[in-house]
């Protein structure tokens, strides 16, 4: 027997976030923008030697250890850094402590689909201004009053980076609100908005684990914003669950933020395999918005989007297709290493008789 219609009547109804696909057993696996290097050597040791008798506690509620670290690494008090399961979870609870007023909270059209998740799930109204013709986002569209902003820089898909000063004057726009930037990929790109916490206490700078760090199988984020917010974040936190992060977790986490040279080294190599990338797409007649995260968003103007994706995918290569009239054309491509971009290519060149 089914459930009768006064008992969904007062259910809670949400269209998820569908994440890409996560096939155990591809060859290349350029979908869902994780890192293809392995996680910092020291990550492997800390697991390694991991002793389970240690699960029987409860972990640090605070996972003081990784936030000190982390507080450490950017020059920040420890009151300023909020730990989480993922950047999701982090920006999942910053929606419901944050966004909490009438006024339309403001993202925009093409960005992070969680976004548009979250804001109905926790009933908070949203718009999301237009990016222009080019993918980036038009500050002015920003200046009207709203309940809330966030967008992630770089932009995802779309892997446009939007410099400081156009960060800043965002915020000077929008003093009265919290403003959120989820850099899930600034460590590919350019300078943090961290930069600019001591003078708006209004901005919150989250950040993950999983992409720059090889991490994403761990599950870690974190936001960095002024004390104030953090409290704010963590009264919501601990009224919902107290001991979210597993203590292996926080020990491969604060390992993973020691090794300064491993990390550097890991993301200049994906840079520099983005670079070489772009020349190849562009050879093959792919247009794209310049890149600066760790994929690259890109249509062919002869070939549909859903054609390639789907010739690319019976090759067992994974990208990223979504449908829409202003993005069904394009291919979300995460720069794998040099070996799985040349496969990429080999088979793309095969696909269009180059
Ligand atoms: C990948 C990603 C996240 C989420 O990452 P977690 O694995 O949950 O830390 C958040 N925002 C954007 C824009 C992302 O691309």
């Amino acid at each position: 027997m089914g459930l009768n219609k006064n008992v969904v009547e007062k259910i809670r109804k949400v269209v998820p976030y569908v994440p890409g696909e996560q096939p155990q057993n591809t060859v290349i696996k350029l979908n869902t923008n994780e890192n293809p290097y392995p996680p910092a050597p020291g990550v492997q040791k800390a697991l390694r030697e991991f002793e389970a008798h240690r699960l029987k506690l409860y972990p640090d509620p605070s996972a003081s250890l990784l936030r000190d670290s982390l507080a450490e690494y950017y020059k920040v008090g420890p009151e300023q850094v909020f730990v989480g399961v993922g950047s999701d979870d982090v920006l999942s609870l910053c929606f419901l402590t944050f966004f909490n007023s009438e006024k339309p909270v403001l993202f925009p059209d093409i960005t992070y689909s969680f976004y548009k998740v979250w804001a109905q799930l926790y009933r908070i109204p949203y718009e999301c201004p237009m990016l222009d013709d080019n993918f980036c986002i038009r500050r002015e569209d920003y200046y009207k009053e709203n309940g809330g902003i966030i967008f992630p820089n770089p932009n995802a898909p779309t892997a446009v980076y939007e410099d400081l000063d156009f960060v800043e004057d965002i915020l000077r726009h929008n003093q009265d609100v919290v403003v959120i930037v989820d850099e899930a990929y600034i460590d590919f790109a350019g300078r943090s908005a961290v930069e600019l916490l001591d003078r708006y206490p209004n901005l919150l700078v989250v950040q993950t684990f999983s992409k720059a760090r090889s991490m994403a199988g761990m599950r870690i984020g974190y936001a960095i914003g002024s004390p104030e917010l953090i409290q704010y974040l963590n009264d919501v936190k601990y009224s919902f669950n107290s001991y979210t992060m597993n203590l292996p977790s926080i020990v491969c986490g604060v390992e993973a933020v020691k090794d300064k040279a491993y990390f550097e080294d890991t993301v200049r190599t994906i840079i520099e395999t983005r670079e070489w990338a772009k020349i190849e797409l562009k050879r093959l007649g792919f247009s794209f918005p310049d890149a600066q995260a760790n994929f690259i968003f890109a249509a062919h103007p002869q070939y549909e989007g859903k054609a390639l994706f789907e010739a690319l995918k019976q090759e067992q290569i994974y990208v990223r297709h979504w449908d829409g009239r202003r993005i069904g054309q394009y291919l979300r491509i995460t720069v794998g290493t040099r070996e799985e971009m040349k496969e990429l290519f080999g088979t793309l060149k095969r696909y269009m008789h180059k």
